[in-house]
């Protein structure tokens, strides 16, 4: 291929060199996984891939998180997930949450959560990978994957090794939308994976007197680039003081609000699994 470096941890093209997309553990069984993404830090990324999580398992799937934000690991905080994982020697095992959510992430392997993750690219793509292949998930119908905000390494990584079915990116309704979501839309076709859809999230407030909706940063955004990719608008999720209690004291399960379940309802009947008893 013209060009080419041979460093394939750096490119996305799709040739003969391109890195195999990796094993599970044996026992493991994923059925699908669904990579979130956002443009940018602080978008609510976590929050709204508990959230997804939490909606799907409510409809009976087996769910699993895969923390691939390894500097910033934010899931077993959301969902009071404390460390002390435990292995058998040939895997670790993945930590379950109070309504049996599998979760792997980098703080569960500190001594403290409030720990850095003081790593180079390389070692913290490695990670991610390795949470992939030597983690023991069990059966599994619904992964979803933390991605880091942006498009680097290690977004690269989790698409270039992990078979990931398609891509959901969060995004904020201000007015960078369009250039952030754009270039996630493009990173997710360089790579061929499927993206499913966009959520806005925190788009509106509600006034706690008259029940009006009042979107802050306008409305529409969102859903004009949608429409220029030909994608679904999955969720518009408001900002909604009961996210921040509920992520921010570790109750993510408990959370009772139905913004995510069209979404899932998308996700699941564009990637049908065979519902384990
Ligand atoms: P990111 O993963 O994009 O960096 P987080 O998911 O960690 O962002 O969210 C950042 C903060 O915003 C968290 O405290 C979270 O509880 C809060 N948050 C996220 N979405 C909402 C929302 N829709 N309403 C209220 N707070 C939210």
């Amino acid at each position: 291929m013209s060009g080419c470096n041979h460093d394939c941890s750096s490119c996305s093209s799709k040739c003969d060199q391109a890195p195999q997309k990796e094993n599970t553990h044996k026992l493991s069984r994923v059925q699908r996984v669904i990579a979130v993404m956002s443009g940018k830090g602080g978008v609510g990324k976590s929050a709204v891939t508990g959230m997804l999580t939490v909606a799907m398992r409510k409809k009976g799937y087996t769910c699993a998180v895969l923390d691939a934000d390894i500097t910033g690991a934010s899931i077993p905080k959301m969902f009071g997930v404390k460390g002390g994982v435990t292995g058998d020697g040939t895997g670790i095992f993945a930590a379950k949450t109070s309504s049996d959510i599998r979760i792997m992430s980098s703080n569960l392997l500190l001594e403290n959560e409030t720990d850095p993750v003081v790593w180079r690219g390389p070692i913290i793509a490695g990670m991610v990978k390795q949470f992939w292949t030597d983690v023991i998930w069990g059966d599994v119908d619904y992964m979803f994957v933390d991605c880091p905000p942006g498009t680097g390494d290690v977004p690269l990584t989790v698409f270039q090794s992990i078979k990931v079915d398609g891509i959901v990116v969060v995004t904020t309704p201000q007015e960078l939308v369009s250039m952030i979501v754009e270039k996630a839309v493009k990173m997710a076709n360089l790579m061929h994976i499927p993206v499913l859809g966009l959520v806005e999230n925190m788009s509106y407030v509600v006034c706690p007197d008259c029940g009006k909706k009042m979107h802050l940063f306008g409305s529409g955004k969102t859903e004009k680039i949608a429409k220029k990719f030909g994608l679904p608008l999955l969720a518009e999720i408001p900002y909604d003081s009961k996210i921040v209690e509920a992520s921010d004291g570790g109750k993510l399960d408990k959370l009772d609000v139905d913004y995510a379940d069209a979404a899932v309802d998308i996700l699941e009947s564009g990637l049908p699994v065979n519902k384990r008893k």
